[in-house]
This record gives structure tokens, sequence and C-alpha cells, in this order.
């Protein structure tokens, strides 16, 4: 009895969100506007736009990325791959001795792969890797999901520009003693 008791309640709920996204205006205007009534949107014809921290896609500044291979060695899903070469670069300071550093080959990220779970973008100590909440990036082969270092720089343009912390979130959180 109670089985059906609980069936009732969850049909009445639905009922009750099919009439309200039918008839957004209620009984005392029932016209059937479902386009104003649902809360999800006709895309690609309707766009919404994003949180600005929402994780669409990861941007890469190659000009701060040192081939150090941290987010390749922290990824979960093995989805980064980076080449690299060292090459000697101009000394500091004159008289110096020329440094060497290294030289970034090859980085791609395979989407098709990522979780977005961004701990390569938070483990880079460069600031070379940023999240961007651009999401559309769709396409119908898998393989094509395999963005390469110019792709991933061309999303630079879109990464928002940095917004202060709400206050508190400064400050280092003292540890859960164990
Ligand atoms: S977001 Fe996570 S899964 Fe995706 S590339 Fe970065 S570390 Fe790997
Ligand atoms: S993106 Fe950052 S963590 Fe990854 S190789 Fe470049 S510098 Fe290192």
């Amino acid at each position: 009895m109670s089985q059906i008791s609980g069936i009732l309640k969850g049909l009445k709920i639905t009922f009750g969100t099919m009439m309200k996204t039918l008839f957004p205006g209620g009984l005392k205007n029932p016209i059937p506007k479902p386009s104003v009534g649902a809360l999800t949107v006709q895309y690609p014809h309707e766009k919404e736009a994003p949180p600005a921290r929402a994780r669409g896609v990861i941007a890469l500044h190659e000009g701060n990325c040192t081939s150090c291979m941290l987010c390749a060695r922290e990824c979960p899903d093995w989805c980064i791959y980076i080449e690299g070469h060292k090459e000697l670069a101009p000394p500091r300071r004159a008289g110096g001795k020329p440094r060497q550093v290294n030289a970034l080959d090859r980085f791609d990220i395979d989407f098709s792969l990522c979780m977005f779970c961004g701990i390569c973008v938070e483990v880079c100590p460069f600031d070379a890797l940023f999240w961007t909440p651009e999401y559309e990036f769709s396409e119908l082969r898998l393989a094509d999901l395999l963005h390469d270092k110019n792709r991933l720089g061309e999303w630079m343009h879109t990464v928002p520009d940095f917004e202060e912390y709400e206050s508190g979130s400064e400050q280092k959180q003292k540890k859960v003693p164990r």
C-alpha cells in the first residue's frame, strides 16, 4: 500500500511540473507556452551564457610552459601528451653563460578522455594552463577532440579576467587535526 501511495505522490509531482511547463500562465491564462515554461533551452538556436569560472575547455599559454611534465604526470586520465627538447638561451646578465631551457615540441590534450577534473590547471607551477567557459568544441570524430598546442593556445582569448576571491576565502584554512 505504501508503494502505491509513493507512486501516486511521484505522479502528482510529475503532473504538476508538466502543467507548469505547458501552462506557465496558470489556470487563469491556460495558453500552452512550453518554450516559456521549460527550464531547458533549444540549443543551438538558443544559447545560455555559462558562469565565468565554468570548466568549458583548457587553454594553454605556451610562453609560460617549461615542459616540466607535472600536469601530464598528475593527470588521472593520462590524456596530456608533452614532448620537448633542450636548447640554449642567451645569458641573463652580460658576460654570463648561455642558459639551458626546455622548449616545447608537442603539447596535446585529448578531450575525449579528459574528465575536466582541473588537476592539471591546479598543479601547473608556471600559470600556463587556464580554464575557459567556452564549451562549443564538439566534433563528429573522437580523434578531432585531440587539441594540439596551437588549438589550445587559440582558447587563450576566451579566458575570463581574474575575479577577486570572495572575502575570507584567501585566508589559509586550518587543517582538521587527525
Ligand atoms: S582536467 Fe583532469 S583529466 Fe583533463 S587533462 Fe586536466 S588533469 Fe587530465
Ligand atoms: S603546462 Fe605547466 S605543469 Fe604542464 S608542462 Fe607546462 S609548465 Fe609544466
